[in-house]
């Protein structure tokens, strides 16, 4: 059995919404991992299923490895085409905003989504969720927001009408956002849910498969280069620190997503607990910040570098050179010499 963590009250408010709302149009953050992809397939297929007019937009391309799920064509970039998205939030009704706790995390459709008319409902799980939505289903103890869309659904008495689609959705942004149920999995009710979304037909050992054993020959030779080429390792502070220039990434002819994962390998190194990459993109350095046990990696990234994120998985970006950013990191680690010091992996 499930536990009831979101309210009657708050369930009783989204069938409502839903049921005067004719346009939905769900967003998702930028650069979509597999549970962004994820959370707002399985309540696309819920959606669609009953007749509903929904829409997925997001702010830009999302990893090929998720490219196998039903929906994905469907799928709006609002990168290629601003105008249709931009319009499409100026329709709708209501607005889903899945897997994001601030505007910004959704960069030029900021202003379409806070500024519309829509009603907004937030179905989250970052910690402290800002206020630009009716309804804030925000659960930062709950490790991905696809588990949290499988819960409202089942809440809202709708387990049923689940399809195999949705489900297959819901298990993918489970299984991501969980390194494959490796860390923030403990809560047993992960594998209850595991067991609902087997009955609705999936098949999980070719999911994994489908996003971990997806990967080009090229992309494999660029994770190589930069553990052997490109690491450092801080012993003192039980660190590491990789990056990627636009040259080298060029040079592995990196597509969108190929640095997914590369954050979490430097953890596998005894004593590592804390791991920061660093990767050159067009016109910022994207920081992801990876730590294990109770080491706070959002802290560092907000003071560091403007973002946030989980205890164990955040990240930021840096507008400036990555010789900057990593000076940033490396006069920043001394105030975090106890924490670093004392925190078990
Ligand atoms: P990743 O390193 O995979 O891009 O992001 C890991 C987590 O860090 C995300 O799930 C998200 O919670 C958070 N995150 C990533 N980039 C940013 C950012 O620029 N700003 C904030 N506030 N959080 C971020
Ligand atoms: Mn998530």
């Amino acid at each position: 059995m499930l536990s009831k963590i979101i309210s009657s009250h708050t369930i009783s408010k989204i069938e409502h919404l839903l049921d005067e709302s004719e346009k939905i149009v769900i967003v998702t953050h930028v650069s979509p991992d597999g549970d962004a992809i994820g959370s707002s397939l399985g309540l696309y297929h819920y959606l669609i299923e009953q007749g509903n007019d929904v829409n997925i937009i997001v702010p830009n391309a999302f990893p090929d490895f998720l490219k196998w799920m039903k929906g994905t064509k469907e799928i709006l970039d609002a990168e290629k085409y601003p105008d249709y998205a931009q319009r499409l939030i100026e329709e709708a009704d209501l607005i889903f905003c899945l897997d994001f706790n601030i505007p910004k995390r959704i960069h030029q459709l900021a202003s379409y989504v806070v500024g519309s008319n829509a009603k907004k409902i937030m179905i989250d799980h970052h910690p402290d969720p800002s206020d630009f939505c009716n309804l804030v289903i925000s659960h930062p103890e709950i490790s991905s927001t696809s588990e949290l869309v499988f819960r409202v659904i089942c809440y809202l008495g709708d387990f049923e009408i689940m399809n195999k689609a949705s489900a297959e959705a819901i298990y993918t942004g489970m299984m991501t956002d969980t390194g494959a149920f490796t860390y923030n999995s403990n809560n047993a009710e992960i594998y209850y849910i595991i067991g609902e979304l087997l009955k609705k037909g999936i098949n999980k050992d070719q999911i994994y498969s489908d996003v971990y054993h997806s990967y080009s020959e090229s992309r494999f030779r660029m994770m190589g280069y930069t553990l052997s080429e490109k690491m450092k390792i801080y012993s003192e502070y039980n660190t590491a620190l990789i990056n990627l220039t636009k040259e080298e990434q060029k040079r592995f002819n990196a597509k969108k997503g190929d640095t997914e994962g590369f954050a979490n390998l430097p953890l596998n190194i005894q004593n590592i607990i804390f791991c920061v990459f660093m990767r050159e993109d067009n016109d910022m350095i994207k920081i992801s910040l990876r730590s294990q046990g109770d080491f706070p990696c959002n802290k560092f990234a907000e003071q560091c570098f403007n973002g946030g994120g989980h205890l164990n998985a955040s990240g930021g970006e840096f507008f400036g050179t990555l010789e900057e950013a990593i000076t940033i990191f490396e006069n920043a680690l001394p105030e975090y010499k106890i924490l670093l010091r004392n925190s078990k992996k």
